[in-house]
């Protein structure tokens, strides 16, 4: 991929970390991350499904400054703040607070794409409709596209197996980048998310041996 600047969205501190950070390695210099909902303390400590983590900013920096990559951070309401429950935080429907900050978020994006001189925007496929990651994908779906292509990356990382994944949608097309010369980049940032590690993984090790073994990171444009 020929980039200028490529924009990365990520509804949640390490979900670009986690799924995109190889490509991220290899374009650092023309790399906007931009960070959407941060968690407030009291909600750090989420449970979904018997998983118990939190996502630490200070984990955020740590991956920024390692891959020296520019994060922009902003403070939209995440779910539990919206007044979302555990039950319905994966839901396709919108509520009016939600789809006033798909406006705002919209309009914020076409702004900074034209200011940064984007040419690629990398925006989260929402697979399992959690709400948060929707949001984002349906404010990015409606910017008018010009100058700018959008990628989708899965809400899983890359290197996990076929069965602890959720299917692409149809009318997608992959596009395979291989990130081979920076995956031990890609393993360190990856391991600043301590608190993601442990709960996701039984150890460091089972972690690292998954993502060597996965060399590549696939994103996904409309088959137009
Ligand atoms: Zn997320």
């Amino acid at each position: 991929m020929i980039m200028s600047k490529a924009l990365f969205l990520e509804p949640h501190y390490g979900d670009i970390a986690w799924s995109c950070s190889g490509l991220v390695a290899q374009n650092r210099q023309d790399s906007i991350i931009v960070s959407i909902f941060p968690p407030k303390r009291k909600h750090y400590r989420i449970q979904f499904k018997g998983i118990k983590y939190r996502r630490k900013k200070r984990e955020e920096i740590k991956f920024s400054n390692l891959l020296s990559v520019e994060i922009i951070y902003l403070k939209y309401k995440s779910a539990f703040l919206r007044g979302r429950n555990l039950e319905d935080l994966f839901d396709k429907i919108l509520n009016p607070a939600e789809e006033e900050q798909v406006l705002q978020l919209r309009e914020y994006l076409s702004d900074l794409i034209r200011k940064r001189d984007v040419s690629e925007v990398y925006c989260p496929m929402a697979q399992r409709n959690q709400i948060d990651h929707l949001i984002v994908k349906k404010a990015v779906a409606g910017l008018k596209q010009i100058d700018f292509d959008i990628y989708y990356y899965e809400d899983f990382p890359n290197f996990l197996p076929v069965s602890r994944k959720l299917q692409v949608s149809t009318g997608l097309k992959a596009i395979k980048v291989d990130i081979s010369e920076v995956i031990e980049e890609k393993i360190q940032g990856i391991l600043q998310y301590e608190s993601l590690v442990e709960p996701y993984f039984k150890s460091k090790e089972i972690l690292v041996v998954l993502i060597r073994k996965t060399p590549f990171e696939t994103f996904w444009k409309e088959d137009i």
